[in-house]
């Protein structure tokens, strides 16, 4: 057969060649016939095994790396995944409905995670979002994807909680839908996991285990690939290896232009292995905590405890670096089982659930200690937010190290009222993955492009600089554009003081505003804007 590409849009960078694991539905409605049920029961139960397996030797490697509060959490994630009405509802849907494998895993998880959800007892409520994962992961396993051995993940769509469980122990995903601005997206971004997106569903001709190429750079999925490109992918990883021990040698020099002007690069996290990665490539902070992903599953808000729990494993690597924690950014593709339904998003949630944004607050400042930590408010509109947000920091904090507050500008109204938010900020940070989308009226869940260079949404960015600038506060870049080739110099040149980027990128990032003249810079920017 000779090679034939089907073209989507690259999500995240990176050139693969690997076989294929092809994920199917884990909720189809097919009946499997008697004779077969026996064979399906034993599918499941392998996968449910091969999966308790996987995350107990995951436990393990965690505790040997000292990180023994999130081995604890896995471990009793694991518990709850062994518990013998999770196996017996998976037995009777499978030998009595006939329903496959993955399906009936997914629904017995989502049984037991709903019951855990209902009790009394705050902190087995909070295992519910364990055992949908536990389930999910096994769920993948029984309709053929080998978790954590490689391959390139063939799938419809991936929530951002999937790409984080599954596709971290994938070479890379080709999906049929998604958009390059899902958060799905800026996951796989985070981890280094090339991805296209879009590639309509001749996706699903692909079988598992043929060989492919995924050539994320240019978004194609290559079946039958020919001997060359199985080299130019191979040569492409080393490439890419190199750039990033190039970029690991020069960590320890500053992130400034050729002409002397100094950009902080800081890295975007949501686990503490980011912090730790983005560190190691001489990242000078964390820019973006985005807090609500890793509760996309939970039944309900967090408690405190396991806030603290959470953010005191990631401030753990700071070592006297500042941490910007944004509050919970819920809604749209980031909304939880226990959130559905709801339209809100981001602090109009917060500032109507006030016990939440207390607790919040209360975690962050705990877990923050003598840390430098900035809170950051997501999807701002007005100053009025900012100062209902600051007095109730104010009353949190008590006699405890006070955080600063920011405001991300990510709405045309914030950018709009940059001004007089400013007023009421210690810092901004800009949201071009938000702020783009909106400006253009694209849907960010599945749009194809990101286009941040036009010029009605650099007219905002530089509305809101200049509005920072003049009111004296930082002001940095958390979306996806500041580590974009293009639009990272124009970044620069409108004055951005720091850029925040993924985990994977802080060493790229720091090196290309090495190779920059902000001069040129400047001049780009402002020729960009002459076109407004
Ligand atoms: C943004 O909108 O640019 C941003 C950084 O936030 P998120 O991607 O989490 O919406
Ligand atoms: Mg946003």
């Amino acid at each position: 057969m000779s090679e034939h590409a089907l073209q989507g849009v690259s999500a995240a960078p990176g050139v693969v060649a690997g076989r294929a694991v092809v994920l199917g539905t884990f909720t189809d409605d097919t009946v499997i016939g008697v004779e077969r049920r026996s064979s399906e029961l034993e599918r499941a139960r392998d996968a449910l095994s091969a999966s308790i397996a996987a995350l107990e030797d995951m436990a393990r490697r965690l505790r040997e790396t000292g990180r023994d509060p999130e081995a604890e959490i896995i471990e009793t994630g694991v518990l709850m995944a062994k518990d013998p009405g999770l196996v017996e509802r998976v037995e009777s849907l499978v030998m009595e409905s006939g329903r496959s494998a993955p399906s009936a895993i997914v629904a017995a998880g989502e049984e037991v995670a709903s019951v855990l959800a209902s009790l009394d007892d705050p902190t087995l409520a909070e295992r519910a979002a364990d055992v949908r994962s536990v389930a999910r992961r096994a769920a993948a396993h029984a309709s053929g994807a080998s978790v954590g051995t490689g391959g390139v993940l063939i799938a419809s769509d991936l929530g951002p909680a999937d790409v984080a469980d599954l596709a971290a122990g994938a070479l890379g995903a080709a999906l049929a839908q998604g958009g390059v601005t899902a958060h799905a997206a800026i996951v796989a971004r985070s981890l280094g996991i090339p991805m296209v997106v879009g590639l309509g569903s001749g996706v699903f001709d692909v079988k598992s285990g043929e060989l492919v190429v995924l050539d994320a750079d240019r978004g194609v999925l290559v079946r039958s690939p020919e001997a060359s490109r199985l080299v130019a992918a191979d040569a492409d990883r080393s490439r890419r290896r190199d750039a990033r021990e190039d970029a690991l040698r020069a960590r320890e020099e500053p992130a400034k232009t050729t002409d002397g002007h100094r950009v902080t690069v800081l890295v975007n996290v949501a686990t503490a292995a980011e912090g730790l990665e983005g560190f190691r490539q001489g990242g000078e902070g964390i820019g973006l905590l985005r807090t609500e992903l890793p509760f996309l599953d939970a039944p309900e808000w967090p408690s405190v405890q396991r806030q603290v729990e959470h953010l005191a494993g990631i401030f753990a690597s700071l070592d006297g670096k500042p941490a910007t924690v944004r509050l919970f950014d819920f809604g749209a593709d980031k909304t939880p089982p226990f959130l559905r339904g709801t339209k809100q998003r981001g602090i109009d949630l917060l500032l109507g659930a006030p016990e939440v944004l207390r607790a919040q607050l209360d975690a962050i400042v705990e877990a923050g200690g003598d840390a430098d930590i900035r809170v950051l408010v997501p999807m701002v509109v007005n100053a009025e937010q900012l100062r209902s947000i600051r007095a109730v920091v104010d009353a949190v904090a008590g006699d405890r190290r006070r955080p600063r507050l920011g405001a991300m500008i990510e709405t045309p109204e914030a950018a709009h009222r940059a001004p007089e938010i400013a007023e009421a900020a210690d810092f901004f940070s800009i949201g071009t993955n938000d702020l783009t989308q909106l400006v253009l009226g694209l849907d960010r869940e599945r749009s194809r492009t990101a286009p941040v260079l036009d010029p009605r949404v650099l007219a905002l960015i530089d509305a809101t600089v200049r509005a920072a600038k003049d009111a004296g506060i930082l002001v940095d870049v958390c979306g996806e554009a500041a580590s974009h080739p293009d639009a990272m110099p124009v970044l620069v040149g409108l004055g951005v003081d720091e850029l925040s980027v993924a985990a994977a990128r802080v060493g790229e990032v720091r090196q290309a505003v090495r190779g920059l003249d902000f001069g040129d810079s400047r001049r780009r920017a402002a020729g960009l804007l002459g076109q407004a």
